[in-house]
């Protein structure tokens, strides 16, 4: 990996006032959110502008997703490869910001089900950077060489994306590269950027559990064995599992987010069934937690007499995002020399199926935040402390400010890029 001169950034960011689409391609892309696998609107605008721009575009890997390959090889040199990537799926939340471009349209999920649609976690920033990022980097290739690729990803929120694209032979279609970053807009302050070695945001997973009683009439208990009172002690006991058997220093979340039996109250039912999230910043706590999860619901079964073990299994797996120290290092130094203010960033109990990408070619990476709320109103929050009620990613009144959230994303996406690119 090299480190390109301070003046490579400075060239390609030049271009950045000339990017006059930038703006509309935002609000466009804001106001016409959609769910996770049917990105279909977005990736078309992506792959347009891409190929506009001479990149080889490849469109529909893992459902929507798009690649353009910007190859820009020296002396016939192949030099080093940067994946970027950028999500694109909007939520299912009606959005209430009242933004002269906010979205009013609906969508259908992948089950066919339609919602109201809105950009709620703010990924419609993240593919107009990417693509102004490419923009630039196409406009300026003296100032750099080796191979840029723009990765446009769907379905982020659902978990399921990046492996996706995994599956549909991402790896073998792309060259290999020598890193794999990105970034994410988030409710700090705009202008800033929130970077840390490091794990940086938790590895995730649900477990199902049923649980297996023997159902009855209401009014002769004795004849029956309640699940309903198994899963209540099941939910009861899990507390303890963070509390009482992780160290104070290590971090774990175990959430029963949906307990559900019964259909009416003089009836037992024959089977309980329990949703649990669990979440950790380390491979060896997630594995103690679903080792003490699972001991529990055996154990609080095994009390009342189940007629047979609970069934336990899992869903929506999100890998640890776990920053490469080096890869941190060349980007934080790349964007301070790009004129960035940076900021080491705070762990996030929240996930990214991000990982998914490097870890399936076996490469290092980094993913960062961009703040993007109003400067002003940052301020005036943490001067009277109300930081936590500035709407968060998700909210339907996350609104990050179009300035200059824009130029920053842009900025230290081509700055970060170049830091890995040759000269
Ligand atoms: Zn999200
Ligand atoms: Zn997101």
């Amino acid at each position: 990996m090299t480190h390109a001169a301070p003046s490579a950034a400075d060239a390609v960011l030049a271009g950045l006032p000339g990017l006059d689409w930038l703006e509309s391609t935002y609000t466009d892309l804001h106001a016409h959110p959609e769910l996770s696998h049917r990105e279909h609107r977005s990736a078309a605008i992506c792959a347009a502008r891409l190929r506009e721009l001479g990149f080889e575009v490849t469109e529909g890997i893992g459902g929507t997703g798009v690649v353009g390959v910007l190859r820009n090889d020296r002396d016939g040199e192949t030099g080093p490869v940067v994946v970027f990537r950028a999500d694109m799926d909007g939520l299912p939340v009606a959005e209430a910001t009242g933004l002269p471009y906010a979205s009013t349209d609906v969508g259908l999920d992948r089950h066919g089900v339609e919602w109201p649609t809105m950009h709620a976690c703010g990924h419609d920033f993240h593919m107009t950077w990417l693509l102004g990022a490419a923009a630039l980097l196409a406009g300026a290739r003296d100032a750099w060489s080796g191979t840029f690729v723009a990765l446009f990803q769907p379905a982020e929120e659902t978990g399921d994306g990046a492996v996706a694209m995994v599956e549909d032979g991402l790896v073998d279609r792309l060259p290999r590269p020598d890193v794999v970053i990105g970034q994410h807009v988030g409710a700090e302050r705009a202008g800033s950027v929130h970077l840390r070695p490091g794990p940086a945001m938790s590895r995730s997973e649900n477990l199902k559990i049923v649980v297996h009683g023997k159902g009855g009439h209401g009014s002769m208990p004795h004849y029956t064995i309640d699940p309903v009172v198994v899963a209540a002690a099941i939910v009861t006991r899990l507390q303890t599992v963070v509390a009482r058997e992780l160290s104070p220093f290590e971090f774990g979340v175990v959430t029963v987010g949906m307990l559900q039996a019964g259909t009416k109250a003089n009836i037992i039912p024959a089977t309980a069934e329990l949703h649990v999230n669990i979440r950790s910043y380390d491979d060896g706590v997630h594995d103690r937690l679903v080792e003490a999860i699972t001991r529990i619901c055996r154990g609080e079964a095994a009390a009342a007499g189940c007629p047979a073990e609970p069934e336990i299994s899992s869903y929506d797996r999100v890998p640890l995002t776990d920053n490469d120290p080096d890869v941190v290092a060349t980007v934080r130094a790349a964007l301070l020399d790009a004129g960035l203010e940076v900021v080491h960033g705070e762990q996030i109990t929240g996930s990214e199926d991000f990982s998914w990408l490097p870890r399936a070619w076996g490469v290092p990476y980094a993913y960062w935040f961009i703040g993007g709320w109003d400067p002003a109103a940052y301020d005036q929050a943490v001067a009277t402390g109300t930081e936590r009620d500035i709407p968060s990613n998700h909210s339907p009144y996350f609104a990050p400010v179009i300035h200059p959230t824009l130029e920053t994303g842009v900025r230290s996406a081509v700055a970060s890029s170049l830091a890995f690119l040759g000269r």
